[in-house]
């Protein structure tokens, strides 16, 4: 993705949002927030995606939403599609209407459970937004 926005003369701009205290100054980032400043860079001139292929996974569940405290599935009001045809989807099974962006969740789903179970098992404390800012931040990957 970064490779396709520097082919593209794009710089990404992206903020960690939720790391794991590994110890004191040391913070595994486990998501980070990628800030858009208006419209995406991606989308082309007919306004769709233009890296379906290698977009980010939240990309591919919306209009699907994963809450990351409770697990529970959501569906974006945001999206126009679903405000829409809010009553004729009430009720029905999301993994019905959205198939592909389903199977996103499931992937996403299991990383974070990889990811809870690491952070278990060594008794990492987990920080949304903030408190790991001065700290040296590495990706969560490394620990895998
Ligand atoms: S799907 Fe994601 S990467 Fe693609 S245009 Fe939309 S926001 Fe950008």
């Amino acid at each position: 993705m970064i490779e396709k926005a520097g082919e593209r003369g794009v710089k990404l701009e992206f903020k960690p949002y939720i790391a794991y205290r590994v110890r004191d100054g040391l913070y595994a980032v486990a998501m980070y927030k990628w800030i858009i400043n208006g419209k995406c860079p991606f989308l082309n001139d007919e306004n769709l995606c233009s890296i379906h292929d290698v977009k980010p996974l939240a990309c591919k569940m919306y209009p699907l939403i994963i809450g990351w405290d409770d697990k529970t599935l959501r569906v974006s009001g945001a999206c126009p599609w679903i405000r829409d045809h809010l009553e004729e989807l009430r009720g029905i099974d999301p993994s019905k209407v959205f198939p592909e962006e389903f199977r996103a969740v499931v992937e996403a789903l299991a990383v974070l459970d990889r990811i809870e179970k690491l952070a278990a098992e060594n008794g990492w404390e987990r920080l949304v937004g903030g408190g790991f800012d001065e700290g040296e931040l590495i990706d969560i990957d490394y620990f895998f």
